[in-house]
């Protein structure tokens, strides 16, 4: 059996979604800068996405940038923001991913003062000092993302986008992990910048957006033509645009049932590793429904020598899962993440995560190598 368990990694494209891509790579190959009719009907597809999306996210089209993916929005807001805003300190986070993380080191070594909020032994962000850090420290960004890629901690974001609000600070969440797999609405939430990522989401890879407040105005990161209304050089990604409209409204259509469906996969690998492995533990807050994404779970394996092997052992079973971020696939040593929780490093930790096409019998499968392999290397 072949299980595929490493969904915030990235996930399987959705048939329906290749089947809208696929017109835009082989007849629809029209530059849609060129004002001729080839040009303008793909011009018109990607207006069409960019509508789609803003609908979703109830926000307007003008406030949705196309991007090669999360990656590049992220740096594009946080980067610009600070550049063209008169920002001087950054508040985040240590457990960011690192296209947060390593962009605020960057920002830092070129002078701007950045403070990490204080988080609690399962990673959860302490809003009391968040507070603290808002009040004493005036031309703020705030980047902390709304859901943790390794151990799907969740952050108020609401809560938080009201403290920036009251403080005059701006707001960044890197949302990747939770868009179109949560409901965001642009017009609630108090957010400056926003981002998905479409291979989060059973759409491809290299392609993403950042979602950009009306309110604010800021320059490109990436200098080049009119593009994205002379937000973003470069011809555009055409089939990834369509491709990336199409699975998100996928994802909001069916985004209750799907959710259902993986709580229910969540649930029964959380009840089946508790059953079969004495002293079994979860990472974060990760084996709590309401508090973390319903996508991942994070388990923290007992104290064991050669808990390292775990996840290659796994692997040759035929599951796929992971130890920590992609970047780290394979092993937790390096986990930025697990290193900034309270947790005994001699403990193993792997990541299962979900999606829409995974089955009970999987996790079965999953969760029964998970106690066998570790039973025989503790035997
Ligand atoms: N942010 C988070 C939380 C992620 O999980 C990822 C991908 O793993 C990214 C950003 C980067 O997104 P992309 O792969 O589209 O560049």
């Amino acid at each position: 059996m072949k299980v595929y368990f490493d969904n915030a990694a990235t996930t399987a494209i959705d048939m329906e979604v290749f089947e809208a891509m696929k017109p835009y790579m082989l007849e629809h190959f029209g530059n849609p800068s060129s004002i001729h009719s080839h040009g303008r009907q793909v011009r018109t597809a990607i207006e069409r996405s960019r509508k789609k999306v803003a609908d979703l996210l109830n926000a307007a089209p003008a406030e949705i940038f196309f991007t090669s993916g999360g990656t590049e929005a992220d740096n594009t807001a946080i980067r610009c923001t600070v550049s063209d805003k008169g920002i001087k300190h950054i508040i985040t986070s240590k457990i960011e991913h690192h296209a947060v993380l390593h962009t605020v080191e960057a920002l830092e070594k070129r002078g701007i003062e950045v403070s990490y909020v204080d988080l609690n032994d399962k990673g959860q962000v302490n809003y009391d000092h968040l507070e603290e850090l808002l009040k004493s420290k005036p031309n703020t960004l705030v980047t902390l993302m709304h859901a943790n890629n390794e151990i799907g901690n969740l952050l108020e974001l609401e809560r938080v986008g009201e403290m920036c609000k009251e403080h005059d600070a701006c707001f960044h969440s890197d949302t990747v992990q939770s868009m179109a797999h949560y409901t965001h609405d642009m017009r609630q939430l108090d957010l400056d910048f926003a981002v998905g990522s479409a291979h989060k989401f059973h759409g491809p890879k290299g392609i993403g957006f950042l979602y950009i407040n009306h309110e604010n105005k800021i320059h490109p990161f990436i200098h080049g033509g009119a593009q994205e209304r002379n937000m973003r050089g470069g011809t555009e990604n055409v089939y990834g645009i369509v491709g990336l409209a199409k699975a998100m409204e996928i994802a909001y259509a069916e985004m209750s049932s799907h959710r259902k469906h993986i709580e229910g996969l969540k649930t029964r690998m959380i009840e089946k590793l508790k059953s079969t492995i004495e002293g079994v533990s979860f990472n974060g807050v990760s084996d709590d429904l309401d508090q973390s994404l319903y996508t991942v779970l994070n388990v923290c394996l007992p104290p064991n020598d050669d808990n390292d092997m775990l996840l290659f052992n796994l692997d040759i079973e035929g599951v796929s899962a992971s130890g920590g971020s992609a970047c780290s696939s394979g092993s937790s040593i390096g986990s930025h993440v697990l290193a900034e929780l309270n947790r005994d490093q001699n403990r193993g930790a792997i990541r299962f995560s979900f999606s829409k096409y995974n089955t009970l019998e999987e996790v079965d499968y999953a969760a029964d190598k998970v106690a066998k392999l570790y039973q025989t290397e503790t035997a």
